[in-house]
């Protein structure tokens, strides 16, 4: 059996396990078998690819001195990195991780061209503007997703804007490009000094393009990113001419574009605007003044009072992930329902931090899929809902979207909480949402506030229900 065949079969079982993979990871049902489909896949294909660096590439060009030594270390480095971060991570932390790892990605595919460009392999005109195209955009994704990390994570809390940041980065990329097409006309001997500048410049817009993004905004950026280190590590992929780069590379990019273009539109903005607005202009943000009052109750009346409701909808929202309150939640719910109520529960695109955040928290509690539904498919039935109980979201369901022009969330679609008869919002204080402005439905007549800790809420709630002594009914849950 030849290498070549052995590389080739691996690299076309890699692909198919790409897509199979991602095929089921479309349903929360077999999701999980899906990621370990594709897990394996990758295996395979740093197998294929180790082979064929030793078998071809280090046997035809004896000169490139490939160094495995460095090679065994960049393995041991990724894998153990990897391996352990993906253990430890706490589950609140995990977007700003895959913020990271999609970063690395694009930064991956933005060091396979700087390789190719400095070896100075790649001569042909169409081949080194595939390269410098992969540069580009993986380069402004690597920079990009790491001050998405930041911002996700908290080290960076404000959107950063100058007056003149659209000309600023216009002339960033516009300089960027013109090194990129000067490096095409040198057929790939502009020399390294070049070079640099290029990654530079493309790294610096990377930077410069998301300082600015914020608020309600980031959901679409952290997707496009996503498709970007897709689209860059295809054209590596092609430029290496490797089949398992490729696919998975055209799998990310297309499943990333999709998803930029969902979130966008769950945010109602084009995702131009989410990118390109506010450029230029220092914002300042001025805040309505509220009318109303907070008016904290007791976790127990709450309990009681949607213990005897028809309907109840539940909103959750970062604060349910943050105190890992999912499976109290459910427990709660679960009293609600053997009592006779109907519970439903209303997700918002971008709740979380992470799309999809809230029905992977949910399915982890072991909640019904025909219990969960989108925005779309409830956001009629709040008007005629006894009580909604908002578990630590803030910005998914503020009014300020619907009205405020002057605010960050404008124009989101949001949740109709408000319109139902009474209201119950689970959250430790004052805090904001991750916005950072003020929710004048936390004032509204119809709404009470239950202070503290998700999880400590919900057992009191829980404890409430239980205390009412309607046994028979209790047992059932
Ligand atoms: P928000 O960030 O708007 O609000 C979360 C609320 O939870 C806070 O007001 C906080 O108030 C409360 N909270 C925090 N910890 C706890 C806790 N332990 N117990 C109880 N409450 C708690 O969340 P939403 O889900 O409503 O909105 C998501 C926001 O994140 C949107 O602005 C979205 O654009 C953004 N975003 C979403 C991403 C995605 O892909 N889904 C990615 C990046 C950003 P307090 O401190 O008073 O407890």
């Amino acid at each position: 059996m030849s290498s070549h065949w052995i590389i080739d079969t691996g690299s076309f079982v890699a692909a198919f396990l790409f897509i199979y993979g991602l095929k089921r990871m479309s349903s929360p049902v077999t999701a999980h078998s899906g990621i370990v489909a594709a897990g394996i896949g990758m295996v395979l294909a740093v197998l294929a690819s180790l082979l064929y660096v030793i078998n071809v590439e280090a046997v035809a060009r004896p000169h490139l001195l490939v160094n495995f030594t460095l090679v065994a270390i960049a393995l041991g480095l990724g894998l153990g990195w990897g391996w352990r971060s993906g253990k430890t991570v706490a589950i609140t932390a995990m977007p700003q991780m895959v913020a990271l790892y999609n970063g690395m990605g694009g930064g991956a595919a933005a060091a396979i061209a700087a390789v190719e460009l400095v070896s100075g392999r790649t001569s042909g005109k169409p081949q080194l503007g595939v390269t410098l195209a992969g540069a580009l955009i993986g380069s402004i994704s690597f920079s990009g997703s790491i001050i998405a990390w930041a911002k996700l994570g908290g080290r960076i809390n404000n959107p950063w804007r100058i007056w003149g940041q659209q000309a600023l980065n216009s002339l960033v990329f516009l300089a960027t490009l013109g090194l990129g097409f000067y490096f095409i006309t040198k057929g790939g001997t502009a020399g390294n000094g070049a070079t640099a500048l290029f990654f530079v410049g493309a790294l610096l817009f990377g930077v410069l393009m998301t300082m600015p993004i914020g608020g309600a905004d980031m959901p679409v950026v952290i997707s496009l990113y996503n498709a970007f280190t897709g689209l860059a590590v295809a054209l590596e992929g092609f430029v290496l001419q490797n089949p398992a780069l490729m696919i998975a590379g055209m799998v990310v990019g297309s499943a990333g574009t999709l998803l930029t273009l969902l979130m966008a539109k769950a945010m109602n903005r084009s995702v131009w605007n989410v990118l390109f607005s506010n450029f230029g202009d220092v914002i300042i943000e001025q805040e309505r003044e509220i009318k109303g009052r907070l008016k904290p109750v007791e976790a127990s009346d709450a309990a009681v009072t949607m213990r005897y409701a028809g309907k109840v909808i539940i909103v959750p929202g970062y604060g349910l992930a943050a105190a890992q309150a999912q499976q109290k939640l459910y427990e709660f719910v679960k009293l609600l329902q053997a009592a006779g109520v109907d519970v439903k529960f209303a997700i918002h695109p971008v709740a979380g931090r992470m799309p999809g955040h809230m029905d992977v928290l949910l399915a982890e509690a072991g909640v019904p899929y025909d219990i969960i539904h989108d925005l779309d498919e409830i956001n009629d039935e709040f008007s005629s809902t006894d009580d909604v109980l908002i578990i630590g979201a803030n910005d998914v369901v503020n009014p300020a979207a619907r009205t405020n022009k002057a605010s960050p969330v404008y124009g989101m679609p949001i949740l109709n909480a408000d319109q139902a008869h009474q209201v119950y919002v689970i959250k430790r204080g004052q805090g904001r949402g991750y916005a950072g402005v003020e929710n004048e439905l936390f004032y509204a007549d119809n709404c009470n506030m239950v202070y503290g800790d998700a999880q400590a809420v919900l057992v009191t709630m829980i404890q409430a229900i239980k205390d009412l002594g309607e046994g028979a009914i209790l047992n059932a849950a």
